[in-house]
């Protein structure tokens, strides 16, 4: 299967090993060092590929220090450059000296001031979906699957995290600086490479869990995760033995753009689900769900992403209810199914983008991060589930990890074992599953199950009381959750007055709320309905944390109007520094138009 965002020529020769050797350099925002590539080359291979964006390349060498040729070919502005080497003399390994862009698109670089403790610089990578080339010339594609070692020189107070077994966890003193060893044995996409450096500290939670924060939000941290063992526990019932070891979590600076990073043996997270009371770890359990959907077995190519983002997001969902009951879970199905709708609508004029293998051909992979590849994704999971019952489903999930650990597949070879190994000749449940429609075509197929929620028929019943003119200090919201709250935002129409807004405000506190989830609902309704009284939480919220699912229907929103319009200008001018090069891709164009 060829991957259109790679120049790589796996056939001919391909990468199997990375084997990196790298200083950080803060005053100049780069990473400078040599990569050792290990190859399997073909017996008539001559030359070896290898994706690059904006990397200086120095030198290209042998085993024994012979200079190699290599040329860079001509720059496309989303796949980059092709690196091309003539295949060297032992056929097996090539190392390059080079040094990283300070623009680089995966690395973001932080002053002290843009994170959580204000004294040091910060330095963390993001390699999904194509970025990894802007830090590492190897091959790029998610098909080719690499072990990794690093060496990494840090200035003496900071630690490097990376998605691997720390081999020297609190580092050794060289003259250099300090120096961090680590080696991940399984094979990767190499959009899973991926590495942090800042002060960061540590602490155990669990037997093979632990949190890595700033020491000022270490505590937070450590209390909102303290059930990541039984999280682990909950997963393993669903898809077999946890394979990587260690189960950590980095909860990152404000400005990461993701709500997480399913980086191997340590997930990078957005400070934002530090709710205080735990309710926002779906979170969590997403990622930890892609130690099997995602890490194990992997989206072949980025058109294939529904693979890693539907069955996680389903997966995810059972983490939920194996915990929390199947209250929590349906709630958590509902407020998808949601988000898919409104997303359907939003690309109406845009049916290409409703389909779960999207074709990505000559577009950046990052325009398939929609709720189509996780919520139709995982509402195609659940309606297979749905048709062959959760017994039988079950056991042809934990097969489907088995089978195809540590590989990656594309949309044809899930199908294929679908079919050889549950589907199994049922012409009848074939007929039934509209597999190709679900594959193939926009919208939602008709055999799509819809979720349903006692909890939520709860909230529907307080918010038409509220609309028939019941004060809202009068509703019943009794030990609501972070979910229901959202849904009760998410219930409300579109014309509410500002005394109405202000009644809301006044009994619920919802511009105080330090729930981002539960603020970022409210925030939308704010600015949808012009209330400003909320625009000093508002700047607030935009100003103090990156992450794009928050930031985009934000300012989308307040483009919609001229008055929107000023705001976000004066607001985004202030706060793109601090934003990531992910954010800021999207956000440009929203708030330049
Ligand atoms: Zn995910």
């Amino acid at each position: 299967m060829s991957d259109p965002h790679s120049y790589a020529r796996p056939r001919e020769s391909r990468v199997t090993d990375v084997a990196l050797d790298l200083r950080a350099d803060f005053t100049r925002r780069v990473l400078e060092g040599r990569v050792k590539l290990t190859l399997v080359a073909a017996p008539d291979a001559r030359e070896v590929v290898l994706d690059t964006r904006g990397l200086d390349i120095v030198t290209v060498e042998d085993a024994g220090g012979g200079r190699l040729a290599f040329a860079l070919g001509p720059p496309d502005p989303v796949l980059g450059r092709a690196l091309t080497i003539a295949v060297p003399p032992d056929r097996t390994t090539i190392v390059i000296a080079y040094r990283t862009s300070p623009l680089a698109e995966a690395l973001q670089w932080l002053a002290p001031p843009q994170t959580a403790g204000g004294l040091h610089p910060y330095l963390f990578s993001q390699g999904q979906a194509i970025l990894t080339r802007t830090w590492i010339p190897t091959q790029d594609s998610p098909g080719i699957r690499q072990t990794y070692t690093a060496r990494i020189v840090v200035p003496a107070p900071l630690r490097a995290v990376m998605s691997a077994e720390a081999l020297t966890p609190d580092g050794v003193e060289a003259a250099s600086g300090r120096v961090f060893e680590f080696r991940l044995a399984e094979p990767i996409p190499p959009y899973l490479i991926a590495l942090a450096v800042g002060d960061i500290a540590f602490r155990s939670v669990g037997p093979r869990s632990g949190v890595y924060a700033e020491p000022t939000v270490l505590d937070r941290a450590a209390d909102e995760f303290a059930d990541l063992e039984q999280m682990i526990d909950a997963a393993e019932a669903l898809g077999g033995p946890y394979r990587w070891g260690r189960y950590d979590v980095l909860v990152m600076p404000p400005s990461f753009p993701f709500g997480g990073m399913e980086n191997p043996r340590v997930t990078f997270a957005t400070p934002t689900i530090l709710a205080g009371d735990r309710s926002l770890t779906s979170l969590i359990a997403h990622e930890l769900a892609h130690s099997w959907s995602g890490n194990l077995v992997t989206n072949a190519t980025w058109r294939d992403f529904w693979l890693n983002e539907g069955f996680t997001t389903y997966f995810e969902n059972r983490i939920m209810e194996q915990l929390y009951g199947r209250d929590r879970a349906a709630m958590l199905e509902h407020l998808g199914r949601t988000e898919l709708l409104e997303e359907l609508r939003s690309l109406r004029d845009k049916p290409a983008d409703q389909v779960l293998c999207m074709d990505l051909t000559g577009r950046n992979p990052d325009d398939a991060v929609t709720p189509i590849a996780y919520d139709k994704g995982a509402a195609f999971v659940r309606t297979i589930e749905a048709a062959v019952g959760r017994p039988r489903f079950d056991v042809w999930l934990r097969g489907y990890f088995d089978r195809h650990a540590f590989t990656s597949l594309t949309t044809a070879e899930f199908l294929a074992d679908l079919r050889a190994h549950l589907i199994a000749g049922d012409t009848e449940l074939e007929a039934r599953l509209q597999l190709a429609e679900w594959l193939e075509q926009p919208g939602l197929p008709s055999n799509a199950a819809v979720p349903a929620s006692d909890a939520f028929t709860r909230v529907t019943t307080e918010v038409v009381r509220f609309l028939a003119g019941h004060q809202a200090p009068s509703l019943d919201t009794t030990a609501w959750t972070s979910q229901q709250w959202q849904h009760f935002l998410g219930g409300l129409p579109g014309r509410l007055s500002a005394v109405q807004l202000a009644e809301l405000d006044a009994a619920f506190r919802f511009s105080e709320s330090g729930n981002s989830e539960v603020l970022f609902a409210w925030l939308r309704i704010a600015v949808r309905l012009r209330y400003t009284p909320a625009l000093s939480a508002l700047e607030r919220f935009l100003t103090s944390q990156g992450r794009r699912k928050f930031l985009k229907p934000l300012y989308e929103e307040l483009m919609r109007t001229e008055w929107g319009k000023a705001e976000a200008k004066r607001i985004y001018e202030a706060a793109r520094p601090m934003y990531h090069a992910v954010a800021t891709a999207t956000l440009d164009p929203i708030v330049s138009a």
